[in-house]
């Protein structure tokens, strides 16, 4: 028996007149994303994807995760296909549902028919396939009103469908839709699920990495690399950019206030991935910065950080506790990478008592001991490309 996928679209059949490019944008992402497991038709009609493997052997539950994680859909089915006959949809809806009937359930039936030249009214298909499914599985009963299986027989243009329930989708709009931004990721719990959450507002997204080598290990770089293949299942392709930051560091430990260390490393920071994201089509910096967690997230702290950079800085867990983080950042399979020890450059020379209420003034006069714009173009021309996908 076919088995497909069928799709219903999110948000997106809101957008009015954009309606057209973001259902192109989803089509694209989910045939690219698709592209890697096997061969499929995808198609559009009715405001409903369908997703056909060309070869029988195609591994469905591996098509399901896939399909799970592509912003933009609002929810979606693995079904059956037949003709659009009513024996065979009978016929096959007895064989596909055998397994969610092997244990005594109550059901009911509903039919979508959008194809009107289908010769049978809704209410007869459901009358038709209910009485059948009643026959062959003896222990199952009607309940219309909150049944534990909805049946669902869609008369389409294409074929018929036959599927049990709708499971939720990733939701969010499709990603690219919104424009590029540039993430500064690290390999703490908070970054991952800072560009999970715009990804899924639309945003293609592009990463900025700072090392310092040899403070910081080859094995902390590969894990922001293995965080950024999980945010990639849903967000799609990434390139990152590893910036090299010791001279930056060894400087700023060498002639600035030790209390400053942080929050000055944190402009350079800001200023390094807003040049990257600049050079590479970005409109937006993304990080993982929450309200009051460290000493460098305080108001005053972001105050002097933000001031350090003119693009928009989009902080989508400002206002969220460390666990409602976390709770996203296993649902997403960051979380046992996240919390793997390897040292991050925010971690070497940590001031013993970092300033939490820093003035601009004394930040900019520590750092203006420094050849600022230097270290910054030095910075930027030393990334190195890695593109995860
Ligand atoms: P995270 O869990 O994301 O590491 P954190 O709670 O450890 O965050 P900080 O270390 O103060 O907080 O970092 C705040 C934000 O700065 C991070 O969320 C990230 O966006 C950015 N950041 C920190 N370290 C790096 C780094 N090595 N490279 C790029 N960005 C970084
Ligand atoms: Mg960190």
């Amino acid at each position: 028996m076919k088995e497909i996928i069928l799709i219903k679209l999110g948000e997106i059949v809101l957008k009015g007149l954009n309606r057209r490019n973001f259902e192109d944008s989803l089509m694209s992402n989910l045939k690219r994303r698709l592209a890697k497991i096997g061969e499929f038709h995808v198609q559009i009609a009715q405001s409903t994807i369908s997703v056909t493997p060309v070869h029988d052997d195609t591994d469905m539950d591996e098509v399901e995760d896939c399909v799970s994680k592509v912003f933009g859909i609002a929810a979606f089915a693995r079904a059956c296909v037949t003709e659009k006959d009513l024996d065979k949809i009978k016929q096959a809806a007895g064989e596909y549902l055998a397994d969610t009937f092997d244990t005594p359930k109550t059901f009911k039936v509903e039919a979508k028919r959008s194809d009107k030249k289908f010769p049978y009214k809704s209410p007869e298909i459901c009358d038709e396939v209910g009485g059948y499914l009643l026959e062959r599985f003896p222990d199952i009963s009607v309940d219309v009103h909150e049944p534990d299986v909805t049946v669902t027989v869609e008369i389409r243009d294409l074929g018929a469908y036959i599927r049990a329930g709708l499971i939720r989708g990733a939701g969010g709009i499709p990603v690219g839709t919104g424009g590029k931004a540039c993430v500064l990721i690290s390999g703490g719990i908070d970054s991952p699920v800072a560009s999970y959450m715009m990804a899924k507002r639309g945003l293609e997204l592009t990463a900025v990495h700072f090392a310092s080598p040899p403070y910081t290990s080859i094995r902390a770089e590969e894990k922001v690399v293995e965080l950024l293949e999980r945010v990639a299942k849903y967000s799609g392709r990434i390139k990152m950019f590893t910036v090299p930051f010791t001279e930056i560091q060894e400087q700023i430990r060498e002639k600035c206030k030790e209390d400053y260390f942080t929050i000055i490393m944190r402009r350079f920071m800001m200023e390094i991935a807003e040049e990257v994201a600049r050079r590479n089509g970005c409109h937006a910096l993304i990080t993982g910065e929450s309200l009051g967690q460290v000493a460098s997230q305080t108001l005053k702290a972001i105050e002097c950080t933000d001031n350090a950079c003119d693009m928009p800085v989009f902080r989508p867990l400002i206002g969220m506790d460390k666990e409602e983080i976390i709770s996203i950042s296993r649902k997403i399979d960051t979380f046992e990478v996240s919390i793997q020890p390897y040292e991050d450059c925010c971690t070497v020379f940590t001031p013993k008592h970092p300033k939490t209420k820093p003035v601009l003034a004394e930040v900019l006069r520590e750092q203006n001991k420094l050849d600022c714009r230097e270290l910054v173009e030095r910075a930027v021309e030393g990334v190195k490309l890695t593109t995860i996908d």
